[in-house]
């Protein structure tokens, strides 16, 4: 019986790519009553999936499945689509992400909560964090979720008064069908992910699917600091326009460090010790935007921008050795979002490499001077040595980070910044962004404690 506490029940779900967002959204959806049949290309994550007691079983045929759960990592369309992608297309089965799921579950129980999807190239994480902080200091209640993680599915049922604030990546957009954003922001656009989006035009698309069925009774808050973003219509939703550069009439703006909307300054951002830089104006703007729309209070939210924690990897301060400050910016893994990282400190020793997104850092030719040396490592080190060689920059090829902190660190004067914010991706030596970050860390507290990096 389909009811509030099964409302899956009734449906045959496949369920695809069993990681860390795969595998608890299997056992969610059999809790909420579906009938699962996971898979997964790895031999381990099937020995887990069965461990965890759920049906495992090929997916070659999914005629008479009701829906594809397909990890967010796996494609559908380009660069190829997976073979349960295709399965499903063949028979006409829907490709879902979490979020779907979880909308529909909420629903299911008759609560009205909202919910609110954040998206962008860049600050995605950061405005979904500071936006549950600001509505945690409110006291409303909420669940704060998405790609950013917990997965959707592990996130609790919230009544009528609650607040889902869900990071949406352009993967995840691709796989919504019903979600409909109480309040939505498009924050900015850059290059990224073309490889799954064919090009520009194609990224800007997915992404823009966020305000889809969005009503008047919705908010669309929009990112006015690029051309692309500021293009972006959301009618028949509010528009809120946002800016860390420029007054926006009936939006949220930053002027200097002050961050305000028509009627008063909202909060001094240079007393917001963990949001940085012209970007994190921009964050905080949408953040601000999206809870006024919530109805949070301008107290509450100048009372979150400036006891807001920051997080892990985003310019993280992590440690201080001879008076050289090393930042772990692990999370910077295309250009533009480095360029952000690069303009706020004034003599960085940059760590960067990995795999690099299109375009490499030829775009960053602008906070070149701010470079006392590059240190290069990962698969696309010499293309990034190449850029900088053309416009004069010092910088070595040292392969690993373990090199690159130990001759950054030992190159460091006082006063000089270490950055790791290497405008690439990490997988071609680890795991992921937190990975890397954890192992930046980890090598910066040996260095303060005297021992070999
Ligand atoms: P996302 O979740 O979209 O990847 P994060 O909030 O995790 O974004 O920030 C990732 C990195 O991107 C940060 O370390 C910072 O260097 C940069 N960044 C953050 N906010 C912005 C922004 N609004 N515009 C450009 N770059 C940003």
């Amino acid at each position: 019986m389909s009811d509030g506490r099964h409302p899956f029940a009734n449906q045959r779900i496949a369920v695809m790519g069993l990681g860390r967002a795969g595998l608890p959204a299997a056992r969610a959806l059999q809790r909420l009553g579906a009938t699962v049949r996971a898979w997964d290309d790895t031999p381990q994550a099937l020995v887990d999936a069965r461990e965890a007691g759920l049906p495992t079983g090929p997916l070659d045929d999914l005629a008479g499945f009701d829906a594809l759960l397909l990890s967010p990592g796996i494609p559908h369309t380009l660069p190829a689509p997976h073979k349960v992608a295709q399965a499903a297309r063949q028979a006409a089965v829907p490709i879902l992400c979490d979020v779907e799921f979880l909308f529909r579950a909420v629903r299911a129980t008759g609560s009205s909560a909202r919910f609110v999807g954040i998206t962008g190239t860049n600050g995605k994480s950061t405005t979904t964090a500071l936006l549950g902080h600001m509505l945690h200091v409110a006291g409303v209640p909420h669940a704060v979720g998405g790609n950013l993680g917990p997965a959707a599915l592990d996130l609790p049922m919230l009544g009528s008064d609650g607040v889902y604030v869900l990071e949406m990546s352009s993967y995840m957009l691709e796989r919504i069908a019903t979600v409909r954003f109480d309040a939505a922001t498009m924050l900015n656009l850059s290059a990224d992910h073309l490889d799954r989006h064919g090009d520009m035009a194609g990224y800007a698309h997915a992404k823009r699917r966020i305000f889809d069925r969005q009503d008047s009774s919705c908010v669309g808050v929009i990112g006015q600091d690029d051309a692309l973003t500021a293009a972006t219509e959301v009618s028949p939703a509010r528009l809120v326009r946002i800016s860390a550069e420029q007054p926006q009439a009936g939006g949220v703006w930053a002027e200097g460090t002050q961050l305000r909307d028509d009627a008063v300054v909202l909060a001094d951002l240079a007393r917001a010790p963990a949001l940085p830089g012209s970007h994190n104006a921009q964050n905080a703007a949408a953040a601000a935007a999206l809870a006024l729309a919530l109805g949070v209070s301008r107290e509450n939210i100048a009372a979150g921008i400036a006891s807001f924690a920051g997080l892990p990897h985003r310019q993280e301060r992590v440690g201080v050795r001879h008076g050289v400050v090393f930042v772990n910016d692990s999370k910077a893994t295309n250009a533009d979002s480095a360029a952000r990282a690069l303009a706020c400190y004034e003599r960085i020793q940059w760590i960067a490499g990995g795999i690099g997104k299109a375009g490499g850092i030829s775009g960053l030719a602008g906070n070149f001077p701010r470079i006392a040396q590059a240190w290069l490592i990962g698969r696309d080190a010499e293309i990034f040595a190449a850029t900088l060689a053309l416009h004069g920059v010092a910088h070595r090829v040292v392969g690993t980070l373990e090199a690159a902190v130990a001759e950054a660190a030992a190159a460091a004067r006082a006063g000089e910044t270490v950055l790791l914010s290497p405008a690439a991706a990490s997988f071609d030596q680890f795991a992921n962004f937190e990975a890397r970050g954890d192992r930046f860390r980890a090598l910066v507290a040996n260095l303060a404690n005297g021992k070999a990096a």
